[in-house]
């Protein structure tokens, strides 16, 4: 494995609310990300997982500790300097994201007028991305028009329309159907192996993990309470949480 991270946290913590009403979201949460590695990070609701994504991301500023980018240390990047970051962090999101007023193309194009691209380009990025995520046919239609694993197929697209260094996604597959989510699962592991992206996958579901990371940390109450190679997490639990994660996928299977 390279030596340097993509993305390394260290010692993130995050208090919500104040006067004796505090909850403490994460406590001294540090992990590195390596470069072209499928990272997951689970737990069970309420551990903190929403919040650590809003750390990543930097949409939520920690009280202490630091998020490093290739080793830089951008906690407290401002104005154009973090807008340069977060660009290198595309996100997809349980719920799709999609404006609804525009095309499955509207959307992918969406982010590149933003920042400017040239429309031609656009034009030819948007074509090449929604062939790769296999709606070549559907670039004129609406959200309203699509499936489920269409919408989150063009909220794949649009994250990748930056070209990211690292892939976000916040419970991709949570929303949708256990047959579409396989073929979701399979698009993000034919990017991470056809372009080498990192891709950090948070979610509440062992399954999910177990189909695409090759090495996850478990989050509880705030703390990463284990972590390590899929394989290992699943032949030898260390941690309650963990043990109980297993457990709940064992059932629900
Ligand atoms: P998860 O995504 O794993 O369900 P969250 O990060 O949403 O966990 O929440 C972690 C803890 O922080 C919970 O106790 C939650 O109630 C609390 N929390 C999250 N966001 C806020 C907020 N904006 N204000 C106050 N408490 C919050």
């Amino acid at each position: 494995m390279p030596e340097q991270p993509i993305l390394s946290l260290r010692e993130i913590e995050k208090i919500y609310g104040k006067n004796g009403k505090e909850v403490h979201a994460l406590r001294g949460v540090s992990l590195d990300v390596f470069p072209g590695e499928i990272f997951g990070i689970i737990g069970p609701s309420g551990a903190g997982k929403s919040t650590l994504i809003r750390c990543i991301n930097l949409l939520e500023a920690p009280q202490s500790g630091r998020v490093l980018i290739d080793g830089a240390d951008v906690t407290n990047y401002r104005g154009r300097k973090l807008r340069e970051v977060r660009r290198n962090i595309g996100m997809v999101f349980q719920h799709f994201n999609l404006l609804t007023n525009r095309t499955a193309a509207g959307n992918v194009s969406f982010p590149m007028e933003i920042v400017g691209v040239p429309k031609a380009e656009r034009i030819r990025r948007v074509n090449e991305l929604l062939s790769f995520v296999g709606l070549q046919d559907k670039a004129e239609r609406y959200p309203a028009e699509l499936s489920g694993g269409e919408k989150q197929r063009v909220g794949i697209a649009r994250a990748l329309a930056m070209q990211p260094r690292i892939l976000l996604c916040d419970e991709a597959t949570s929303a949708l159907d256990p047959e579409t989510t396989v073929s979701i699962l399979n698009l993000l592991k034919s990017i991470n192996q056809r372009f080498g992206l990192t891709i950090v996958m948070v979610t509440h579901q062992m399954h999910v993990v177990r189909a695409v990371c090759q090495r996850v940390a478990v989050l509880d109450q705030g703390k990463v309470v284990e972590v390590g190679p899929v394989s290992q997490l699943f032949s030898n639990p260390q941690a309650v949480a963990t043990r109980r994660l297993i457990q709940e996928a064992a059932e629900i299977a």
